[in-house]
């Protein structure tokens, strides 16, 4: 099995200014082809930590990855301390990498700069990879085998996320495969919401017992959702992906209502899916979160099918005039109410002719919290037709947290999932004992 370590440059990531990203989806690529990667480090853009980082890596990995520090500036000094530890200093113009940062630097109508030329130069030796979407080229070094010493890969790549893809995908993945014997290796992940962790494994703890030892179970949370990945080492792929199948479909029998579907899927795209396949419509009436619910159903294409748009009825008068909300009854039971929340989804589904009106008014916070009312309350409801085309509304309180940016995502997420579980005919009494 081949192991890889990561080496991500820059001051920046050290600082928290730039997260990190590149060795998480580089960490992904390589584990989907069988490539495990054993350990991620950052260091400063400083010749000793780089080079010790390097040393270090090379001592244990079979491929070590680095990306950042090869632009032009002077604060990147990555490809300068590569030449001193594989080739005494020296740097050699490469003919190919020098005529495509030329027409590179043409094509855009720019300069061709001495900082554009010094980009074509490489460390003496190492393979320069071709960066069709950048100026600064991949390399790739080799370290031959000695003694007990296997041969030893490292490559360096740019640190502009698009650009390191780029010749991960393009470059280092081929040449991996080609070099090496790789695990197979089979990954599948299933996306809940609606039951917090404890209570999940509880509610699933009869079916991990019996998943067969080969597979191997994950629980990974954040706010929109447990994922439960399911994952398989060195097995024939076909065989373990039917298996994996057959286990979520087990899975069934204990969290049917919870399950979103495999990633990527989401609450909004659950609800899309079966708006969609029954050619009914929504509409959404946002206060606290103030949109966020319009925005993730329209990030998905496709929204027009089903999504008929959305009021941000931020303040009380935006309520009234807007959505048809009783001026009498915020004034009596206040915006963040049961009575309110059912108003503005009722309101939004006859103003836009909807098939359902989805809605919700709390308090995102950090101030306006009451004693009754604090920090995270919210109320949200669904509003829809009954048989005799009567509107009929559902609603629901939810306490969050303090933290306003949860308070919105969560709110969002739990308003679309109480129209999924409608609209799947999961009952309110369910809805109120079995959630968060
Ligand atoms: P360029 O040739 O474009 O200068 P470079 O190899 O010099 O590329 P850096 O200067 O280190 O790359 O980084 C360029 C930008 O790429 C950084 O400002 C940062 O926004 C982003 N970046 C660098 N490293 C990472 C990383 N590990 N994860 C996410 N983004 C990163
Ligand atoms: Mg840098």
């Amino acid at each position: 099995m081949v192991s890889v370590e990561l080496i991500t440059v820059g001051d920046e990531l050290l600082i928290g200014q730039v997260v990190d990203t590149n060795s998480a989806w580089i960490g992904r690529e390589l584990g989907n082809i069988g490539a495990q990667v054993d350990r991620i480090v950052s260091v400063h853009d400083m010749a000793e930590d780089i080079q010790e980082a390097v040393q270090a890596a090379l001592g244990r990995a079979d491929v070590v990855i680095m990306t950042g520090g090869l632009g032009p500036t002077k604060d990147d000094i990555t490809k300068k301390t590569l030449a001193e530890l594989f080739s005494g200093g020296v740097l050699v113009r490469d003919e190919a990498v020098y005529e495509h940062v030329r027409r590179m630097t043409e094509e855009r109508g720019l300069a061709f700069n001495e900082l554009n030329r010094a980009q074509a130069l490489v460390p003496e030796g190492c393979v320069a990879l071709e960066n069709r979407v950048g100026t600064a080229p991949g390399m790739m070094f080799v370290r031959p085998g000695a003694g007990d010493e296997r041969e030893k890969l490292l490559f360096s790549l740019p640190g502009v996320p698009f650009e390191m893809k780029e010749l991960v995908s393009e470059q280092v993945i081929p040449i991996l495969k080609d070099r090496f014997a790789l695990r197979a290796v089979v990954h599948r992940t299933m996306i809940t919401f609606g039951l917090a962790e404890s209570a999940m494994a509880l509610a699933i703890a009869p079916w991990e017992e019996a998943l067969p030892k080969w597979l191997h179970l994950a629980y990974l949370p954040n706010a929109r959702g447990i994922r439960l990945r399911l994952s398989a080492y060195d097995v024939d792929v076909a065989e373990a992906a039917g298996e994996i199948e057959g286990q979520f479909d087990k899975l069934k029998m204990y969290i049917a209502p919870y399950m979103l579907g495999y990633e990527p899927a989401s609450v909004e795209s659950a609800v899309a899916g079966i708006l969609a396949e029954r050619g009914e419509t929504l509409a959404v009436a946002e206060s606290c979160t103030g949109g966020s619910i319009s925005a993730r159903i329209t990030a998905m294409a496709g929204a027009s099918e089903y999504y008929l748009g959305g009021v941000t009825s931020y303040s009380n008068e935006a309520k009234a005039s807007i959505l048809g909300v009783s001026t009498d009854d915020i004034e009596k039971y206040e915006a963040v109410s049961e009575t309110v929340a059912r108003q503005m989804a009722a309101g939004v589904l006859e103003r836009f002719g909807a098939d359902y009106g989805v809605s919700t008014t709390g308090v995102a916070g950090p101030g306006g919290g009451t004693a009754e009312k604090p920090v995270g309350t919210v109320w949200m409801a669904i509003a829809w037709r009954g048989d005799d085309g009567r509107v009929e509304t559902s609603a629901r309180l939810m306490r969050f947290s303090e933290l306003r940016d949860q308070n919105i995502e969560r709110a969002a997420t739990h308003a679309l999932n109480m129209l999924r579980l409608h609209l799947l005919g999961v009952s309110d009494a369910f809805q109120q004992t079995g959630m968060l």
